[in-house]
């Protein structure tokens, strides 16, 4: 069973998952149960190329757990993705869930691909073609895409197009970060970047932490990283001294101009080139001195070479996974130095509000923005505030808090559920 998800991302959420069963002393018999995923598919996708040709790209979906209602999770188009790698992002999604009480379980998605080499039409067709594969596995109540790294609202559209025009009726259900027009809802693309930025409010204040005037470093410039520059920036007065994406890091410690880099990322499509700040090596940017780092790309970005010299004050991880159980073990001993918000709060929002689209697309009854923000800062209040409370009372780190919480939800529900038969 192992082989099949062998890959660094996988064994990284198995060692998480291992700490947090010591730690809860959950039984033998149930920890493989919790562990490994219930449902994996792989599919050929093949797609017709702008030249003629025929391309086969690989796609998975994973289903973690279906104790608790359908599975959710978005789907992630990268060069690389590997089964292991969607199963350890949906094991995630199950504790994040359950953490902010949503009744669903973990899911996840993938193709190995490289969407900037792929032409409008060539993702029209692999997006299209990869959801008809999917049809005989997911449904608006078994289990229900979104986005992630380099998909997008178009794809959702696509995505949903494809399935309903396969039952012959609007299934908008089946999908969340859809555009409003179809029946997404507001704030669902601001909903990470924006539950992020909350999150880091609550911990600056927490530390008596002046936010207005302060520094902020944040990795990846895309959906996520974006909106949480926009709101640091622009909401709360910080200087966002370093940014970065896949096309290199820039730093300008006067503070960069975010609407400067939205404007060149709009025209250019990504980082490169952008003249408001100095170009420095990528390895660079996660260490430069700052109160606020926002990992908000990649998983394992934060490992055993650089977790000693990260120098923050709150590590708001954004991004699944940024950080490996080593690089943890040197942050736990930070604990009184760098408060950390670990990535199944932190950037909880995009689930939230995808869980309340969901709703919204089930009822046809929609909401308009304030309705969704509000409910949704409510939620990650609640989840904070549990995260931080048992930290306190078990004297634990706020990862292990927060996995602690997630993990027992979901070993309760187990129980009571029973095996079958
Ligand atoms: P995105 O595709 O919109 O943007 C990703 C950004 O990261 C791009 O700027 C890309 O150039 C950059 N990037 C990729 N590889 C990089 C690398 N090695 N170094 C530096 N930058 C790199 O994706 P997104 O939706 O913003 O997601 C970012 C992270 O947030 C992912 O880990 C994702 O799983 C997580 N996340 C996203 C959501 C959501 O709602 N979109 C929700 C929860 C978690």
């Amino acid at each position: 069973m192992q082989q099949i998800y062998s890959d660094p991302t996988f064994e990284m959420a198995c060692d998480q998952f291992y700490l947090i069963a010591d730690y809860l002393q959950i039984p033998d018999n149930l920890r493989e149960r919790l562990m490994y995923p219930k449902r994996s598919v792989a599919v050929a996708v093949p797609v017709r190329m702008d030249d003629g040709s025929t391309k086969v790209f690989q796609g998975y979906r994973v289903q973690h757990h279906l104790s608790m209602g359908p599975t959710k999770g978005g789907t992630r188009f990268a060069p690389g993705v590997t089964l292991g790698e969607v199963a350890a992002l949906s094991m995630w999604m199950s504790w994040k869930c359950a953490l902010s009480g949503l009744p669903y379980g973990g899911a996840k998605g993938g193709i190995d691909c490289d969407p900037r080499k792929l032409s409008a039409g060539e993702m029209e067709r692999l997006s299209r073609r990869y959801m008809q594969e999917m049809i005989p596995f997911i449904g608006p109540h078994t289990d229900i895409m979104g986005p992630d790294m380099g998909t997008n609202e178009q794809i959702m559209s696509w995505f949903m197009d494809t399935y309903s025009a396969h039952q012959g009726y609007a299934v908008p259900g089946i999908v969340t970060g859809k555009p409003v027009s179809v029946g997404g809802t507001y704030g669902r693309r601001e909903s990470t970047g924006r539950g992020t930025v909350y999150l880091i409010e609550r911990a600056a204040h927490q530390l008596k932490l002046k936010l207005s005037g302060g520094t902020a470093v944040i990795q990846g410039y895309g959906n996520v990283g974006a909106v949480a520059a926009r709101g640091l920036a622009f909401k709360n007065g910080m200087h966002v001294i370093a940014i970065s994406d896949i096309s290199g890091a820039y730093r300008n410690d006067d503070g960069i101009d975010i609407k400067a880099v939205d404007r060149h990322v709009e025209k250019y499509g990504a980082l490169a080139g952008f003249s408001g700040a100095d170009p420095i090596p990528v390895n660079e940017l996660l260490t430069t001195p700052c109160d606020v780092l926002i990992p908000a790309a990649v998983s394992g970005v934060i490992n055993r070479n650089n977790a000693a010299k990260i120098e923050c004050r709150i590590l708001a991880e954004a991004a699944n996974g940024p950080t490996t159980v080593d690089a943890d073990k040197v942050l736990f001993q930070r604990w009184n130095e760098i408060f950390v918000l670990p990535d199944i709060l932190c950037n909880a929002g995009g689930v939230i509000v995808s869980y309340f689209e969901w709703v919204q697309s089930l009822q046809s009854f929609f909401w308009n923005e304030t309705e969704v923000m509000d409910r949704l800062f409510r939620v990650l209040e609640q989840s904070f505030g549990a995260v931080i409370k048992r930290a306190k009372e078990e004297r634990i780190p706020h990862r292990i808090a927060a996995l602690a919480i997630g993990v027992e939800k979901v070993v309760q529900a187990k129980k009571v559920r029973g095996l079958f038969p």
